[in-house]
C-alpha cells in the first residue's frame, strides 16, 4: 500500500481553504488548456509546413511541364511560320517572304554600305510548255527551275523566292554588279544546258534574267529595286531571251533601258505570247 499521507498532507490545507482549492484547480485547467493549445498549434505548424512543401513541389513540377509545353509550342510556331514563308509548288520562299526580306536587306545594305543585288528571273516561253505538255509538266518545270537555282546559291544570306507564276526573285546581299551578273549567268547556263526530267519526258527550258545591284539609299523603296531589275529583264526578253541583263546604277540610268515601258508584276513581254 503506497504511502498517501504526504498527498493528503498537501490537500488537507488546500481543502481547508476553498479559494486556494479553486485557484489550484483553475491553474491546473489553464496550464492543461495552454499545453493542449501548444500541441495543437505545433501540429498545425507541421501540417502547414508539409502542405506548403507539397504545394511547392507541385508548383515546381507543373512549372517544368509548362516550360516544356511552351518550348514545344514555340518550336511548332517557328515551324508554322517557316511553313508560311514557303511556296507550296516550288518549295522555295514565297512572295510574302520576298516582300519582307527585301526591305530588311535594304536596311542592312544602307547600314553596312554594301551593295544589295536583286535578280528577276522569268522562264522563257513558259506558256508554250503549258500549252504543249500540260500544266502538270509546267509545274514540274517550275519546281525543277527553283531547285536548280537553289542549288547554285552558295551563301546562306542568298534567297530565291517564287515571285509569281514562272518568275523568281533572287535577293543577294553584299553582291555587286559584277557578282550578280556572274551568278545569274551561271544559273541561266545551268538551266539551259540540262533539260528537266518530267513525266512526259525531258524538257529543254531557258530563262531570262534582269539584275540590279546598288547600295540602298535612304529614300529608296523596294519597288525601286524591283522596277530596275524588271526593266533589265524586259530588255533581256526584247533582245532574244535566254540571256542576262544588268540594269544600270542610278547615275548612268539615262543611257540604257529607259525606253522600256514601266513593268508590272511578271513583266516579261506579254504582247509576244
Ligand atoms: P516569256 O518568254 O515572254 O516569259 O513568255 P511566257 O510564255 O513565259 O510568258 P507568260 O508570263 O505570259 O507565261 C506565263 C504562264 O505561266 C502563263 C500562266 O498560265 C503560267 N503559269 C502561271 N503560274 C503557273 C503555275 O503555277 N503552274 C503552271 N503550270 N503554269 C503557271
Ligand atoms: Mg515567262
Ligand atoms: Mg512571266
Amino acid at each position: 500500500m503506497p504511502d498517501v499521507q504526504p498527498v493528503l498532507n498537501f490537500f488537507v490545507p488546500v481543502l481547508q481553504f476553498p479559494w486556494l482549492f479553486a485557484l489550484v484547480i483553475s491553474l491546473s485547467f489553464s496550464i492543461g488548456a495552454a499545453l493542449c493549445a501548444l500541441v495543437v498549434y505545433r501540429k498545425q505548424l507541421i501540417w502547414q509546413r508539409e502542405t506548403a512543401e507539397r504545394l511547392e513541389d507541385n508548383i515546381q513540377s507543373r512549372t517544368l511541364e509548362l516550360q516544356v509545353a511552351l518550348t514545344e509550342l514555340a518550336e511548332k510556331n517557328r515551324a508554322l511560320e517557316e511553313q508560311n514563308t514557303l511556296d507550296a509548288l516550288s518549295g522555295v520562299r514565297n512572295r510574302a517572304y520576298f516582300d519582307k526580306k527585301i526591305l530588311a536587306e535594304m536596311k542592312r545594305s544602307r547600314r553596312e554600305q554594301r551593295p544589295l543585288a536583286l535578280v528577276m528571273l522569268d522562264i522563257d516561253h513558259f506558256k508554250q510548255i503549258n500549252d504543249r505538255h500540260g500544266h502538270l509538266a509546267g509545274d514540274a518545270v517550275i519546281r525543277g527551275v527553283a531547285q536548280r537555282i537553289q542549288a547554285l546559291l552558295k551563301r546562306s544570306s542568298d534567297h530565291v523566292c517564287r515571285y509569281g507564276g514562272e518568275e523568281f526573285a533572287l535577293i543577294l546581299p553584299n553582291t555587286d554588279a559584277e557578282g550578280v551578273v556572274a551568278l545569274a549567268e551561271q544559273i541561266r547556263q545551268a538551266i539551259a544546258d540540262t533539260p528537266f526530267e518530267t513525266e512526259i519526258g525531258d524538257l529543254a527550258v531557258q530563262i531570262s534574267a534582269g539584275c540590279y545591284a546598288v547600295v540602298a539609299e535612304a529614300d529608296m523603296v523596294s519597288s525601286d529595286y524591283i522596277q530596275a531589275a524588271d526593266r533589265a529583264l524586259y530588255q533581256a526578253k526584247q533582245q532574244g531571251r535566254n540571256q542576262v541583263q544588268l540594269a544600270p546604277a542610278p547615275e548612268s540610268e539615262s543611257d540604257s533601258v529607259d525606253a522600256a515601258p514601266e513593268p508590272t508584276e511578271g513583266t516579261a513581254d506579254e504582247s509576244e505570247l
